[in-house]
């Protein structure tokens, strides 16, 4: 059966609370907050506006606090990139400053402190960003195909696919998935400001997916089999505050 998507919005004292209603085959009410503010409902097309607007006004007050807690991680984040001097970026767990020099070709080049960004004259704020980007990128797909090649050796004596499509995403809520059927590993482009132990633990994780969709204990036998610090590599990935991410 397909979706529906309505768009609506309830008056809650001063506040008004838009939501987008899904409408599915589900049994429940069911609600949540997106990364973007946006309150998610889904419900079967059954069940009534009028239903899901009470259910939404009785649950107002965790709503508007939800909401509240999103705005204070929000405030948290790191303010967007100018591209400018001294500007911070992140590339295997390490701290770059972004310094800019005069050189006759235009160049981005990340070292063990600076992101060095040289070009004849002073570049606009498109062109830096861009020449940024595209080094991030290219740190992202040699890291990430690194890491899942690695996986690959780790796993040689296994019955995993011979070639996997990496595909590399911004990914706020994981690090990585994988679609076993379709022999896709993605993974976030986040994963790229954490340290490299990291990365290849990820890439292993959804590796070993291609043996166990989920995530059972002859999942992780398989992955502690293969990497037996895989724990201990990915703990970090477990406490990074939001301010973490300089890159985006
Ligand atoms: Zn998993």
């Amino acid at each position: 059966m397909k979706k529906a998507v309505v768009l609506g919005s309830i008056l809650c004292g001063e506040q008004r609370l838009s939501y987008e209603l899904v409408q599915k085959p589900v049994k429940n009410i069911n609600i949540h907050v997106r990364a973007d503010g946006m309150i998610i409902v889904s419900a079967n097309r059954c069940v009534p506006i009028s239903e899901v607007e009470r259910v939404l006004w009785e649950k107002s007050e965790f709503l508007l606090h939800a909401l509240e807690q999103l705005k204070k991680k929000q405030a948290l984040a790191p303010p967007p990139h100018q591209y400018a001097d001294g500007e911070h970026f992140r590339i295997f767990g390490r701290l770059l400053t972004l310094q800019t020099a005069a050189a006759p070709q235009v160049s981005v080049f990340p070292d063990e402190k600076t992101l060095l960004l040289s070009s004849p004259q002073p570049l606009p704020y498109e062109q830096r960003r861009y020449c940024i980007s595209q080094l991030l990128n290219q740190e992202c797909t040699s890291a990430f195909q690194k890491a899942i090649q690695e996986a690959a050796v780790l796993l040689a004596d296994r019955p995993i696919p011979s070639a996997v499509n990496l595909r590399i995403r911004r990914m706020t809520s994981r690090w990585g998935s994988c679609i076993p059927a379709k022999k896709i590993i993605t993974l976030s482009t986040r994963l790229l400001e954490t340290p490299w132990p990291c990365i290849q633990a990820v890439a292993l994780h959804e590796y070993v997916h291609f043996l166990h969709a989920d995530h059972s204990a002859a999942f992780y036998s398989e992955l502690e089999r293969a990497m037996p610090d895989y724990r201990q590599r990915t703990r970090p990935l477990r406490a990074l505050p939001y301010s973490f991410f300089y890159n985006e």
